[in-house]
């Protein structure tokens, strides 16, 4: 990547509250639900019960109708459905690849379109949610850094996209069946889709509280997993404040490369995105980090990196996932042969680290990691832009 190349692009971040029109309650805080309705007439100490009627409905029943609401007066829900909504994003288009992984093309406002992925396997339903339409950092072997325009979701529009495929996999109980009566589909979320979710920091962590309380989807933090390029500075929130399981994109053991591979790097670089690592453990008390690692042939895959690497992350808690490159039209790199990738991770294995090999899901579908992103965003860069960037050009 040239020196002058930005790290960074102008994101959009769309208002919380638009000025006119009915308010989406889906994506509200608790607190925030609690104050959009007491602006709209609920009296101020109904307000805590109402928060929690309304909720269950929502997030543990997945209605969307204030009719429905049937715990509630019916002047009530009227005065309701004048002033609020309870929408999710549309789904425009839905590809199920030949291994059961499901990719929804999701539409958001103004147009923008993002992708979430449902990947079924044996014990866990995985649902792979987006949390910007694009990716500012372009980071050279992924297919959504090559696409220009970037917006940040809304709370609700990440919460949105848990509860469309809820609605997909037709999840949500039957009235009269209680909490956890049937078999959980979506059991895992990743926050692996588009986009760099630290670089939207309050709408991830607004929208993953909601799937993690208890009166609605009540999804462990355990069971939920956020994947960062290494925005050092957020790290540590990230644990204080939502205190999920933390996922990281190392993918070069030595800065020279990793600044090619993961260009946040020369920002951050290897020994403060290590720093941080270190200390979220204890900060989020969870017990350790997956380190991602995509195999790209001749460039990070030698024995010598599977060294370099334990050494890096020895003395944090910590699994290795690595993943084969998921190649994409026009990627400059290509995925290292099977053999390499076995011996990579017998290394790292042997230095006492789980190593698990991601395989790849719904590639028919273009569903894998680094393949998303939505084709009707045309502002796409050339290959020659790319060749640049990656400097291999
Ligand atoms: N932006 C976040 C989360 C989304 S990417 C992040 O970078 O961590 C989820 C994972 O897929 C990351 O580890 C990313 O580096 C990896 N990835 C991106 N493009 C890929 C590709 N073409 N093949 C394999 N993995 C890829
Ligand atoms: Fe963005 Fe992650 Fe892709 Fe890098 S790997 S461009 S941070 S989505």
């Amino acid at each position: 990547m040239p020196a002058s190349a930005p790290v960074t692009q102008d994101v959009l971040t769309i208002p919380r509250k638009l000025p006119e029109g009915p308010v989406n309650l889906v994506g509200l805080t608790r607190e925030g639900l609690r104050e959009a309705l007491i602006e709209a007439g609920t009296p101020e100490k109904q307000a805590r019960m109402r928060v929690g009627q309304i909720w269950q409905w929502i997030y543990q029943k997945g209605i969307r109708d204030f009719a429905e609401m049937t715990n509630l007066s019916k002047a009530y829900r009227a005065e309701l459905a004048e002033k609020f909504v309870i929408e999710v994003p549309e789904v425009v288009k839905r590809d199920v690849s030949a291994d059961g992984t499901r990719k929804y093309l999701v539409r958001i406002a103004g147009g923008h379109e993002v992708e979430t992925v449902y990947i079924p396997e044996v014990d866990r339903g995985t649902l792979c949610i987006s949390s910007q339409v694009g990716c500012t950092l372009t980071c050279s072997f992924c297919h959504t850094g090559t696409q220009k325009l970037v917006r940040n979701l809304t709370a609700g529009e990440i919460i949105g996209q848990v509860m469309l495929a809820r609605d997909d996999l037709d999840e949500w109980p039957e009235p009269g069946e209680g909490m956890g009566e049937r078999p959980r589909l979506i059991s895992n979320i990743v926050l692996m889709g588009m986009g760099e979710p630290l670089y939207n920091f309050e709408n991830v962590r607004d929208a993953m509280k909601i799937a993690m309380d208890g009166e609605g989807i009540s999804l462990s933090r355990r069971r939920i997993t956020l994947s960062t390029s290494g925005v050092v500075p957020e790290i540590a929130r990230t644990a204080e404040e939502i205190g999920c399981m933390l996922a990281v994109s190392f993918h070069g053991t030595t800065d020279e490369i990793r600044d090619r591979l993961v260009p946040i790097n020369k920002k951050w670089p290897i020994s403060e995105l290590l720093d941080a690592l270190r200390a979220y453990p204890k900060l989020s008390n969870s017990e350790r980090i997956t380190f991602e690692y995509v195999m790209l042939k001749d460039v990070n895959d030698s024995d010598e990196d599977a060294r370099r690497l334990v050494k890096l992350i020895q003395g944090i808690p910590a699994k290795i996932n690595l993943i084969p490159f998921n190649e994409w039209p026009g990627a400059p790199y290509e995925r290292s042969d099977w053999e390499r990738i076995e011996r990579f991770a017998d290394i790292v294995y042997k230095a006492g680290y789980a190593s698990p090999i991601r395989t790849p899901r719904g590639e028919d579908i273009m569903a894998a990691c680094g393949q998303l992103k939505s084709a009707t965003e045309r502002a796409r860069k050339s290959r020659a832009e790319i060749a640049a960037e990656t400097g291999l050009g």
